[in-house]
């Protein structure tokens, strides 16, 4: 029976498991504090995974996910978020010449929509769209129960697609991009902006207010809150529709704190979706799910990634 060990690089926590092949739960697990500012992230890391290498079962390949960009036919992590040590940073090489065993790299939010793919929402279906939508927008696509990682591994950066020309700043630099507008941050930006003009609100225009203070004024039926969501799931819907047209899926999952918003994000969202797309024959038969994995999604997917790399 084959066992893989499974590491989920986080901004706050580094998790470690090691699985069995028959089994949904991992057989040891652990987190430290990722400790980002601190030096020797690395070697934290490493015991870590000592810590929970299976004494008695022979480890057939190590999975890792990390916060991107990542390459993931290299195994380098271009440059984690947090950690400003590891930059260009070898990690899959690193950790095979330690661990004597092959290890497999991808971002965490290609690996989140693996998992739910292999384990959660998706199981059964063979082309899966994953969305994650929270302070940012991430994405993850499997295409005939393969990943899509690209040529340069860097596929399914579905946040940063165009949904208006000249729209306003993303978190990248660049402008409009369906992160600018439905994420977190995007919501922010558009109560941020419409209180600078002078709308009205119950938020306050001195304070910073979080996607969920937005949230709560809208359900408690603040006009303008209620707006900001409407937008981002209006530019939601326009980002899906150009999303089905490229990959066709029989599902598209929704994980992120900003998606359990419920109908505030949804219902602009579907309504924007059925005007946006081409051909109603994309719908048909198309599910359109919550995540079902949550915190042990990096570590779910990195396990799916090694297993999926072990059989190619
Ligand atoms: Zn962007």
């Amino acid at each position: 029976m084959r066992t893989i060990v499974s590491i989920d690089i986080g901004g706050t926590q580094l998790r470690a498991a090691a699985y069995k092949q028959d089994q949904r739960q991992p057989f040891t697990l652990k987190r430290v504090k990722t400790k980002a500012s601190e030096p020797d992230a690395f070697g934290r890391l490493v015991k870590l995974i000592e810590d929970i290498w299976p004494r008695k079962e022979k480890v057939a390949a190590i999975g890792v996910s990390s916060p991107g960009p990542v390459d993931p036919h290299t195994g380098t992590i271009m440059f984690a978020p947090n950690i400003k040590e590891w930059r260009d940073f070898p990690i899959a090489a690193k950790l095979m010449q330690r661990f004597g065993v092959p290890t497999y790299l991808d971002n965490d939010a290609n690996l989140a929509g693996l998992a739910e793919w292999k384990f959660g929402a998706g199981r059964g279906h063979h082309n899966v769209l994953y969305l994650t939508v929270s302070t940012g927008v991430g994405g993850g696509v499997i295409i005939n129960d393969r990943l899509l990682q690209g040529y340069h591994g860097l596929a399914a950066e579905l946040g940063h697609t165009t949904v208006q020309v000249d729209g306003p700043l993303c978190g990248c630099g660049q402008r409009g991009h369906l992160e600018s507008f439905s994420s977190g941050t995007g919501i922010e930006r558009f109560v941020a902006d419409q209180l600078k003009a002078g709308h009205a609100s119950v938020l306050h225009p001195g304070k910073r207010n979080s996607a969920h203070d937005i949230c709560e004024a809208a359900k408690q039926g603040d006009a303008l809150s209620i707006e900001a969501y409407r937008a981002a799931g209006k530019y939601l819907g326009i980002g899906v529709a150009n999303f089905l047209h490229i990959f066709d899926p029989s599902i598209v999952i929704f994980g992120g704190g900003v998606s359990q918003s419920g109908p505030l994000l949804f219902d602009s969202f579907e309504a924007s979706l059925k005007e946006s797309i081409i051909h109603p024959r994309y719908l048909e038969e198309l599910t359109i799910s919550r995540a079902e994995l949550g915190d042990d999604s990096g570590l779910l997917g990195a396990r799916a990634l090694a297993e999926l790399k072990l059989d190619s």
